[in-house]
């Protein structure tokens, strides 16, 4: 389904729109009484009020159908139980947003769960649901600028998003040992309803009820825990605004290690059983993120520390101050620095659209290169990248030269040209403009962008600024060719 062109309707036409068109439709009680987010609008005469529906995407060049149009969501409410057995998850999820237009309906992104029913201020509203979108039909029109709640009680087994578009699996992973929720660009549709775009970042707080001998964790601090004689519940909190992607979960026997806290940042771990984390001395995250924070500014979360699992996961993903590492990478000093960098680029400073992705991979592949270059005195970047970009050029790695890494297509999003081409970039602006100009280009990037969306445009222009130089055709050459700009 592609996303429609905003349709401007009545409430009646709405309805008559909707009715016939309902995929898996699930009709619920109709509200007795107006809410009070609806009854704003009873001075209005309601015959002139122009609602509109809103839109089934966000408007993603990649991904028409992540996220949703029409509404921001500052909060998700999560009350959630896991049997384990069964691999049932019954779940109820308040939402918590604001409209941006005059609402007759609006969507959520919800993946192969069954939704029972869905309120706003106890009243049911009308729903239906087709394919990965979950519509709700509000019984007046919602006005622009309304603050509103609606609650979402769901269940089912949950499991990977099934979108061909997506460059690999992801959602809710189920296995011997528990549970696994990752996935880029998108895993959180996999297990709530929710406007599941990076554009949209909203405050988590997360209960989960399952057996008393299995772990939870997720983002943020775990505010309590409560048990009764079969099960407990674990309930956590986001400090920060995050992206419904970055949002992880993990069921097992995991046990959390706290290491130093410095500079009112707590580094914090969940371990899985049978996990050999490595000692301070070879993964000291309180020097990266030091050396960061002099490279880039503050770190902008309270809190950090690594979720690492029993399982040879071939890669590492830089969920929200908990990156998920497998035990096959969670030694690798390298990655390691790549997924703390990922907080400044791509958690505090998310993306506008996932065509941009060179955004974050780049920053954090050309941090891993900052990285090195400070912890040890015998590193020469500069040497490292001209080898690296001879042996390209020379040897016609293709795989990492192509596709283009300003628009390498939704299925090629993770390529390697992705990662490895803006990070040169990035070294041959630093060598164009000398190191202080360099970085305090980056620093004010992340000032004035951190906390927001970016866009190219953005980045591009804080460092024209910087350097008083027009830099379009650069970036055009090094990110928009096919080849690599001559050097
Ligand atoms: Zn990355």
């Amino acid at each position: 389904m592609i996303p429609s062109v905003r349709k401007y309707l009545t409430i009646s036409l709405l309805l008559l729109f909707i009715t016939p068109a309902c995929g898996q439709r699930s009709q619920v009680g109709q509200s007795e009484t107006p809410s009070p987010a609806v009854s704003q609008s009873a001075d209005l005469d309601k015959e002139t009020v122009i609602g509109e529906i809103g839109n089934p995407g966000v408007g993603d060049r990649y991904f028409p159908m992540l996220g949703n149009g029409g509404y921001d969501v500052t909060e998700y409410d999560l009350q959630l139980t896991w049997d384990p057995n069964l691999r049932f998850l019954s779940g109820s999820a308040t939402i918590y947003g604001t409209s941006n237009i005059n609402l007759l309906s609006l969507n959520l992104d919800l993946s192969g769960m069954k939704v029972l029913s869905v309120s706003m201020d106890d009243a049911n509203l009308q729903f239906f649901v087709e394919e990965n979108e979950l519509t709700v039909v509000f019984p007046s029109v919602l006005i622009k600028n309304t603050d509103f709640s609606i609650t979402v009680d769901y269940e089912g087994t949950p499991g990977l998003i099934n979108d061909s578009l997506f460059p690999f699996e992801g959602g809710w992973f189920n296995s011997a040992r528990g549970v696994l929720v990752a996935g880029e660009p998108s895993s959180s549709q996999a297990w709530h309803p929710v406007n599941d775009h990076p554009k949209d970042r909203a405050h988590f707080n997360i209960s989960m009820t399952l057996p008393s001998d299995l772990s939870f964790v997720t983002n943020g601090v775990l505010v309590s825990k409560s048990s009764d004689a079969k099960s407990t519940t674990w309930e956590y909190e986001t400090e920060h605004e995050q992206a419904p992607y970055l949002t992880t979960i993990a069921i097992g026997k995991f046990s959390q290690t706290f290491e130093q806290t410095f500079d009112e940042i707590q580094i914090r771990h969940w371990v899985e059983e049978g996990v050999q984390f490595p000692s301070q001395e070879n993964l000291n995250l309180e020097t990266m993120i030091i050396i960061f924070e002099e490279l880039f500014g503050p770190y902008p979360f309270g809190d950090y520390g690594i979720l690492a699992v029993n399982e040879n996961l071939g890669y590492a993903l830089e969920t929200q101050t908990l990156s998920i590492f497998g035990k096959d990478l969670v030694g690798n000093q390298q990655i390691q620095a790549h997924e703390l960098a990922h907080q400044w680029f791509g958690n505090f400073i998310t993306l506008d659209d996932w065509s941009d992705i060179w955004l974050n991979e780049g920053l954090a592949t050309y941090a891993e290169q900052l990285y090195l270059e400070k912890v040890n005195p015998n590193y020469n970047i500069d040497e490292s990248f001209f080898e690296y970009y001879y042996s390209l050029s020379d040897q016609g790695y293709e795989f990492h030269v192509k596709p283009r890494p300003g628009d390498p297509g939704p299925t090629a999003l993770f390529s390697s040209s992705v990662y490895i081409r803006p990070a040169m970039a990035l070294h041959a602006l630093r060598l164009e403009m000398g190191d202080p100009l360099f970085f305090q280009s980056l620093r004010e990037y992340v000032r004035t962008f951190g906390g927001k969306s970016a866009t190219p445009e953005g980045f591009i222009e804080t460092f024209e600024d910087n350097a008083n130089k027009d830099l379009e055709l650069f970036f055009q050459q090094w990110l928009f060719e096919d080849q690599l700009p001559p050097r």
